[in-house]
């Protein structure tokens, strides 16, 4: 048995998928009951009154390059959320089984594990070591039952990469027992290589990645599962047909056209230059006891007065995500790298009584 039918849900195994409607744009449309007419506003490329393709297959090999991986190692979701909830219906059983997550992270690995009826299994990472995996805490809490593992790299809220000789020991411990899940959201921010380049190496690997945040696509609710072959067949037996919207298909097949690719590039360099001054600024205020070191486009900052940093961007016009209450987080904000003007305005802001 291979290790995909070993840890699948055996109702997932057996199910039979839904059977969609066939694709063939060569035939004209008499078979899914679509509209003949377009709206009169419609300014898609495909028509918003035909359904999208079923499974996005351009798209994903258009990621597929974009990770320097194959298209049938991908499978593209709404998001990256999406290949968190199909990760955990694929793999957890109700009642039985567990998701091991590490926080602070980020909160979805959770909801949808609680969603599923698995449950959490938490073992903190290190605040005494700048956020690092507790390496023995995490494989003392290995059981049969942990069936999933969610790593974030570069971690959110932390911001903190991982030591990816830890990932590879945890990695090969799991080997025959459990899904690794590191998701990447961040990690065009980061300095490290991604783990997709070593999917031949690890067959229980799982990369998440996403064209929400790197890419400026929040919008358009665009993310990738990577892994091998048989886990990727296995996501497809779950997601819902025309699971992506024909207008965030288009989007991001422009977004990755290559002028706009290279304008992104600029984009990212120009935030991780931002991300440094931002990061001194912060330190330089009396109010801030502590910037954490930061890979990703954000960062996490203690505060002695969190809620008095709140009102202050506020007054000024700002959001920033309280995690001051949080167990893992006392007393930090998480404050999103802006464009140089928004930093500027929002230190101004912080300075000021
Ligand atoms: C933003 C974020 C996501 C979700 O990304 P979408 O692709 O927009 O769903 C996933 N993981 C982490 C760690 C994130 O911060």
């Amino acid at each position: 048995m291979s290790l995909i039918e070993q840890l699948a849900r055996p109702e997932i195994l057996a199910l039979e998928p839904y059977s969609h409607a066939s694709w063939d744009p060569a035939l004209e449309r008499l078979h899914a009951n679509e509209n003949p007419w377009r709206y009169p506003d419609d300014r898609s490329e495909a028509g918003l009154n035909r359904y999208p393709e079923p499974h996005p297959h351009v798209l994903e090999s258009r990621l597929a390059t974009l990770y320097g991986v194959r298209p049938e190692q991908v499978l593209a979701g709404r998001g990256s959320d999406e290949g968190i909830d199909l990760l955990t219906r694929a793999f957890l059983r109700p009642g039985r089984d567990a998701a091991l997550i590490c926080p602070p992270t980020f909160g979805m690995y959770a909801v949808a594990t609680r969603i599923q009826g698995a449950a959490v299994v938490e073992v903190p990472l290190r605040a005494d070591a700048a956020f690092a995996l507790d390496e023995p805490a995490v494989f003392a809490a290995l059981s049969p039952a942990v069936r999933l593992l969610f790593l974030c790299m570069p971690g959110n809220p932390t911001g903190a990469a991982l030591d990816p000789r830890v990932l590879e020991r945890l990695l090969a411990r799991t080997a025959e027992s459990a899904i690794v899940v590191i998701d990447e959201a961040y990690a065009e921010f980061a300095s490290a290589p991604s783990f997709a380049s070593r999917l031949a190496e690890f067959p229980n690997l799982v990369v998440l990645r996403t064209l929400s945040k790197a890419y400026a696509l929040a919008g358009a609710r665009i993310g990738a599962v990577i892994a091998a072959p048989e886990l990727i067949a296995l996501l497809r037996r779950i997601v819902p047909p025309y699971a992506i919207a024909t207008p965030a298909a288009e989007a991001a097949l422009s977004a990755l056209a290559p002028a706009n690719l290279a304008e992104a590039a600029e984009r990212i360099a120009a935030l991780r230059r931002a991300r440094g001054m931002l990061a001194a600024g912060l330190a330089a205020l009396p109010l801030v006891s502590r910037v954490w070191p930061s890979e990703a486009n954000f960062l996490l900052v203690e505060s002695p007065e969190p809620a008095e940093l709140m009102r202050r961007a506020r007054a000024a016009g700002f959001l920033l995500r309280d995690f001051s209450r949080g167990r893992h987080t006392p007393g930090c904000l998480r404050i999103t790298v802006g464009s140089a003007e928004q930093n500027d305005r929002l230190l101004t802001g912080l300075a000021a009584r």
